[in-house]
């Protein structure tokens, strides 16, 4: 994949849910945690975001969410305060069958409240899932929805993971700079029927991963580059600041990272003001940045089938 196919014309909207044999991420928000526009801010970046004529800016970009789709089953992947929006946007109606958050920061869970008011009259349909260490922040957030006795709305995440269609969903630990710990999302579908698998995992809140952890995680069975890697950069450069209080990789640092330089394909996400779309001539070849309702294929490489 080219940075054009990355960076191109904004999509007005999202892919339809894709086909039965089709696995798919849809990047429903790509900022940072405080969006952009930053609502106070008159920078080129935000002044671009705000758009004109009523159409929004290349750079206009959501609290994060991201929707899987794999074999007619969809999850979020994460539900920041504008996931509302984001499937309001949707062509459909759209009940994901799992939700999934990774840390309890604003702009990755405060999407739930929406989800959790819906989840009594799911039936079971809409299932919610968190790193059992998370839970009890969500918990607390929204003690409404958890009441005294239940058991929580809020399942824990296994060790083996979840599968939603055919594409199994685990979660790990990351450092988060000066924020503590947050998690990240181990994406695999095995090889079968003559088509290849693929090793994915998308990583927005990380800064310093170990690379005993990369290599756990961040790497293809057999020890092969990700197919695909979603990777959190806040901003292109951030060295002017103290690595003590930083929380997410910047782009430059992103570029020297082993497990992401092997990456077959990797999409730069939680993207704040300090990052111009417009601007990713300097990206290698298979590199691009992220952008709202930005629909990636999920697919193995053709040559290096996964095991089975
Ligand atoms: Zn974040
Ligand atoms: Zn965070």
């Amino acid at each position: 994949m080219t940075d054009d196919s990355l960076t191109g014309p904004a999509q007005t909207s999202p892919a339809p849910i894709s086909p039965d044999h089709h696995d798919s991420l849809t990047l429903l928000g790509t900022g940072d945690s405080k969006g952009v526009p930053r609502f106070w801010c008159a920078c080129p970046v935000c002044t671009e975001a705000r758009g004109a004529n009523g159409q929004p800016g290349l750079n206009r970009r959501a609290r994060t969410a991201t929707l899987l789709r794999s074999g007619g089953q969809a999850a979020l992947l994460d539900a920041g305060p504008d996931t509302h929006a984001a499937l309001a946007r949707l062509p459909g109606p759209l009940v994901p069958d799992a939700v999934f958050i990774s840390h309890a920061h604003n702009d990755h869970m405060l999407g739930l409240g929406d989800l959790l008011d819906y989840v009594r009259y799911a039936a079971g349909r809409l299932r919610i899932y968190a790193p059992p260490e998370v839970i009890p922040a969500l918990a607390a957030r929204f003690p409404y929805a958890f009441g005294p006795g239940e058991a929580g709305p809020v399942q824990p995440i296994p060790p083996q993971g979840i599968p939603v269609g055919r594409v199994t969903v685990r979660a790990f630990r990351v450092p988060h700079g000066a924020n503590g710990h947050s998690h990240a999302y181990r994406l695999d579908r095995p090889a079968g029927a003559g088509r290849a698998g693929w090793s994915a995992a998308v990583v927005t809140d990380a800064i310093g991963i170990p690379p005993e952890l990369a290599r756990e995680w961040l790497t293809a069975p057999g020890g092969a580059g990700l197919d695909t890697l979603v990777l959190g950069t806040s901003f292109e450069d951030e060295s002017g600041a103290p690595l003590s209080g930083r929380s997410v990789y910047d782009v430059r640092e992103a570029l020297t990272l082993p497990w992401a330089r092997a990456a077959r394909q990797v999409i730069l996400t939680h993207l704040s003001h300090g990052v111009d779309v417009r601007r990713a001539a300097h990206l290698p070849p298979g590199w691009g940045y992220a952008r709202d309702d930005l629909t990636i294929p999920l697919s193995g490489h053709p040559g290096s089938l996964n095991e089975p």
